[in-house]
């Protein structure tokens, strides 16, 4: 089977390339091994995600937003605190002359959304539930053997293989990159709950002795909750009762919502920091946490890897209208370049975040309570910071265009 792109991985960055690419001249094959409304889907899971204001716009641009407008809750202030601290910051997006900072959207239904476009998309073809056992490249063609449920396995040659299967890429492995890793001893509790008092649309940042906690607004007046604790608390937090759980978080989180109830299911995800050490070789690229995986602290993950998908559809789309062959080498170079002050940026950002909020180093705990007030009061800093969360710093900007 001959293809000019597949896509391994139908995630939420692998679906979103090929979405944004359904109008391009290109034969797109996207092998996703486990069905997107599937309850063991590892993307499209219970979790939320935290949208920038710039993934927005990207989503907007792929003609994805209207699918997912209605359910997306605006963030409209973000309040970050220090537990047992006097520093806190607030920031309005009002004040940055935009209606939000960014949207909290359900995973489920940006898939459902992202596999309506793909099964629309006359160009793109889903091949699911079907695994990839083998890959490889050559200065002719990429070539990747599936596996299908059934146990049939058949062979697809591509132009471009795009890898988009997660942090434990199977497709990274088989093409020999390596990666570097760090483990900050953290996994992330995730859950929802509903609080006494309405969100009012604000997002809340706490940090705590264990590591950050978020408290997001969603829809009903629910609130999604991703608690960052160290690994050794994990295994007795789950085991807690509801009743006892809910104490245990309305300590960590304190009054500002009220009285804290309706817990749902609680989820586990151990956090690490992990990069690969080439993003591009000829005929294959890297994207999405395939390329880098990141600590949620600051909700950066998927904006990121949306921000990949966009630049590379933008590259391939040149590429497609002057007939060029999108697994050339310097087409791919080319992405990589795009992309590397972004890359960079937001790794170093989120990893420097992690670690000095999840430490007790008493001159540091100072200094970040300062850094939190001066970020209060200083309108140039808070522009900052509040650009940042909205996804609109300079490094952040990609070339993708628009639809026709
Ligand atoms: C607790 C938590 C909260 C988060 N919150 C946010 C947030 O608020 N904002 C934000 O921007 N980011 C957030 N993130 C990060 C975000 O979830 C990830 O960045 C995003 O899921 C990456 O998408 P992806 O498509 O690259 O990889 P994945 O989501 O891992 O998808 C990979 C896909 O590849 C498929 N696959 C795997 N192996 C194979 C194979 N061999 N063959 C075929 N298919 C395969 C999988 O089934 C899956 O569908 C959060 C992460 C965590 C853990």
């Amino acid at each position: 089977m001959l293809y000019d792109i597949i896509i391994i991985g139908g995630g939420m960055v692998g679906a979103s390339l090929a979405s944004a690419l359904g109008d391009v001249k290109l034969r797109i094959g996207v092998v996703e091994a486990v069905a997107f409304n599937h309850a063991q889907q590892p993307s499209y899971d219970e979790r939320t995600t935290g949208l920038s204001y710039g993934s927005r716009r990207i989503l907007e641009t792929i003609g994805l937003w209207g699918a997912v407008a209605a359910q997306a809750v605006p963030i409209k202030k973000i309040h970050i605190s220090d537990r047992g601290h006097f520093g806190f910051t607030r920031l309005d997006s009002a004040d940055h002359g935009a209606e939000a900072f960014g949207y909290v959207v359900e995973n489920r239904v940006l898939g459902a959304a992202l596999m309506q476009r793909m099964a629309s998309s006359v160009n793109v073809e889903v091949l699911c539930p079907a695994t990839l056992v083998d890959l490889s490249v050559d200065t002719d063609a990429a070539r990747a053997t599936i596996k299908w449920n059934d146990g049939r396995e058949q062979t697809l040659n591509a132009r471009l293989v795009v890898v988009a299967d997660g942090q434990k890429s199977v497709a990274r492995e088989r093409l020999g990159i390596s990666t570097t890793q760090r483990h900050y001893g953290q996994s992330a509790l995730v859950t929802t709950v509903t609080p006494e008092r309405g969100h009012d649309h604000t997002a809340y940042e706490r940090f705590t002795e264990s590591g950050p906690l978020a408290v997001l607004p969603l829809s009903g007046q629910r609130c999604a909750v991703v608690w960052t604790l160290r690994d050794a608390q994990i295994e007795s937090v789950l085991a807690q009762s509801d009743t006892e759980f809910l104490q245990a978080l309305q300590e960590c989180f304190g009054g500002r919502l009220g009285k804290l109830s309706a817990p749902g299911a609680r989820r586990v995800y151990p956090l690490a920091l992990q990069c690969a050490s080439e993003i591009v070789r000829p005929r294959a690229v890297l994207i999405g946490n395939a390329a880098h995986t990141l600590h949620p602290i600051a909700a950066q993950g998927f904006n990121l890897g949306l921000r990949d998908a966009a630049a590379l559809a933008g590259v391939l789309r040149e590429t497609a209208l002057r007939n060029g062959d999108p697994g050339d080498s310097r087409v791919l170079e080319h992405y990589a370049r795009l992309r590397r002050r972004d890359h960079r940026s937001v790794t170093a950002f989120t990893d420097g975040l992690v670690r000095v909020f999840s430490n007790d180093f008493t001159p540091l705990v100072l200094a970040r309570n300062a850094a939190l007030i001066a970020a209060d009061i200083v309108p140039a800093l808070k522009r900052a910071i509040g650009r940042r969360a909205m996804g609109l710093a300079r490094h952040t900007r990609t070339r993708f265009q628009p639809h026709q």
